[in-house]
């Protein structure tokens, strides 16, 4: 009989074969007692297993070859630095210094610590780090109890081609061992679509679910198993007509990558010869480089909120250098920084230095621009960084959550500031730093014609602007089904918008998920986006099918549905949009 299990999908690939169901020799974490005179031969045995930890990872990221990608050795090299935290490491050996415990249950002690901080994080990317965080310490807790097979994992065989590895997690530092192994897929218990083994398969390219409760009780070693990454699910022991379903869709999909890598030098334009520029998304530097590799014209958005997780406000000097060095990733091309975006959402709670005040509705509160407008201090420091990173090179500055001209004038007043300060100090800065807006409030988004006149260029950020329009939580699945792209006061928005934008002569981009998600493109197209900006693992799909759009087609669609659109409020305009493309 064929059992199907589910979890989160990774690396949109298929995998089929038997599963090898791996075990973990678990170390049990007591805790024991040590005298006084000991704590100096303890504190030399954790540092004896950071360094035997650090110099396993080092080496197997050295074996990674240059097809793995950038992100799979950035991760690893992310653990190794985790393993030489400074804080970290001093908090355990004060702990066997005070408490007179041996290492191990001072690292679980910490550890357990740390969790219960990122569990209160609600941004989900942020909080998955709690995951690194256990898995480095287990790496050193399996060092200490003196565990010395090169992978944790037990009895993993030497070849892997055709075997799905079934796990209860696994660290990158397996991961990467399994990869050299050429296994064909992973399914783990635990783990989500944001932790570092699901960045890092999805670099390797290897398919996985991540995730599936009891995988290791109901998967059986040596059973045929199907493996869909798309859609997260795990077929054990599938029937003919199944298995020759997915043999087909993986002929399928290895064909479509292809023609998808047949497109990465091409420029992008609808078949009616509209020329659209395909930007990325980003904030790490693993996906600045992918933003260059995949072709994408510039970037679109830059996100600094990761500057400001640690215990600081990040000063300006370190500011500048985060800037800079994504500038010279990007190799000529436009930086867009957007600043500061703390609050609702991208709430840090206890850790954050940033003083977010507790209100009942953080989503409509003081976040964004309206945050930075209170603690201008810090709003200027990072102005400052961004006008000192504008005199090496292309960049663009946008304001987040921007609702009236006022905010604005506001801004624009303390970016003069700022640049009075620089010049005092002797520093350069490009004086005609263009500077825009993200419209994602509905009042901006009606008042997009007097915003225009004071911004130099626009981009919409579509995952709040439809969070507000619709009065559905972004984050919330209760009221997922009401988060509607589709939805003809969301369209009227946009209209409004882009109206704005061409009455104004700015550039206008959108910025926010809708932009990389092919079922949309059209649409947009019809709506007259021309820039979209995109997790750069989206810009061939996007450029495939914005190149195979006729844009006029779509738009005569648009018009004919908004006219009558009382009435055709039930039509499905998507599917208007795609019949349209089919006719000769
Ligand atoms: C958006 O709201 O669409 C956007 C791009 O910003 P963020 O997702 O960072 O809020
Ligand atoms: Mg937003």
């Amino acid at each position: 009989m064929t059992l199907a299990l589910t979890g989160h999908g990774i690396a949109d690939g298929i995998a089929i074969g038997r599963a090898h169901v791996a075990e973990r020799s678990e170390a049990e974490i007591g805790e024991y007692r040590i005298d006084e005179q000991e704590v100096g031969k303890e504190i030399e045995r954790f540092r004896e297993a950071i360094a035997e930890a650090s110099d396993q990872l080092e080496s197997l990221g050295g074996q990674l070859g240059p097809e793995s990608g950038t992100t799979a050795s950035e991760i690893i090299s992310t653990h190794v630095m985790m393993l030489h935290d400074a804080a970290f490491n001093q908090a355990i050996e004060a702990r066997i210094g005070e408490e007179l415990c041996n290492a191990e249950w001072a690292l679980q002690v910490q550890l357990e610590h740390i969790l219960s901080e990122f569990r209160h994080i609600e941004d989900s990317y942020i909080r998955s780090r709690g995951e690194d965080v256990a898995q480095v310490v287990r790496l050193v807790q399996h060092k200490l109890s003196e565990k010395t097979s090169p992978v944790e994992l037990d009895d993993i065989p030497d070849r892997l081609a055709d075997t799905l590895v079934v796990a209860s997690d696994l660290t990158p530092g397996e991961l990467a061992t399994l990869h050299q192994r050429g296994v064909a897929g992973i399914i783990t218990e635990h783990g989500s679509a944001y932790s570092h083994t699901a960045i890092m398969a999805g670099s390797l390219n290897i398919p996985a679910v991540l995730g599936v409760r009891l995988a290791r009780e109901l998967l059986q070693e040596g059973e045929t198993l199907v493996m869909d990454g798309r859609l997260g699910l795990v077929y054990a022991n599938p029937n003919k007509s199944l298995l020759a379903h997915y043999n087909d869709a993986q002929r399928r999909s290895a064909r479509h990558r292809k023609a998808l890598e047949s497109i990465r030098e091409l420029p992008a334009a609808t078949l009616d010869g509209q020329k659209v520029s395909l930007q990325a998304n980003a904030e790490r530097s693993d996906e600045l480089r992918a933003a260059v590799e995949n072709g994408a014209e510039s970037v679109g958005l830059y996100r600094t909120e990761f500057l400001f997780l640690g215990s600081d406000v990040p000063d300006e000097e370190e500011q500048f250098a985060a800037y800079s060095e994504a500038l010279e990733i990007l190799d000529g091309r436009t930086l867009t920084i957007r600043t500061l975006d703390l609050g609702a959402d991208k709430s840090l709670e206890s850790q954050s230095p940033v003083n977010t005040p507790k209100v009942a509705n953080p989503a409509l509160g003081l976040r964004a621009v309206r945050l930075c407008l209170r603690d201008t201090e810090m709003f200027k420091t990072q102005l400052r960084a961004v006008l000192r990173t504008s005199a090496l090179g292309p960049v663009r500055c946008l304001i987040p959550m921007l609702t009236s001209v006022h905010e604005i004038r506001m801004v624009r007043a303390l970016l003069d500031e700022a640049r009075q300060e620089l010049q005092q100090r002797g520093m350069n800065y490009d004086p005609n730093m263009p500077v825009g807006g993200m419209i994602e409030v509905p009042a901006a988004a009606l008042a997009a014609a007097d915003l225009a006149r004071h911004l130099d260029f626009m981009s919409v950020g579509t995952n709040d602007l439809l969070q507000y329009a619709l009065a559905a939580d972004r984050v919330d699945e209760q009221v997922a089904h009401l988060y509607d792209p589709q939805h003809p006061g969301v369209i009227q928005l946009l209209q409004f918008v882009v109206n704005a934008a061409t009455l104004r002569q700015i550039p206008l981009a959108v910025c926010g998920e809708l932009a990389g998600d092919r079922r949309y493109v059209r649409l947009l197209l019809a709506l007259g986006i021309r820039e979209f900006s995109m997790h750069a693992n989206r810009l061939l799909e996007i450029k495939q099918m914005v190149n195979q759009t006729h844009a006029d087609r779509a738009r005569t669609v648009l018009d004919q549905w908004r006219d009558g659109h009382a009435e055709a409020y039930d039509l499905d305009l998507l599917k208007l949009i795609e019949d349209s493309q089919q006719a000769p």
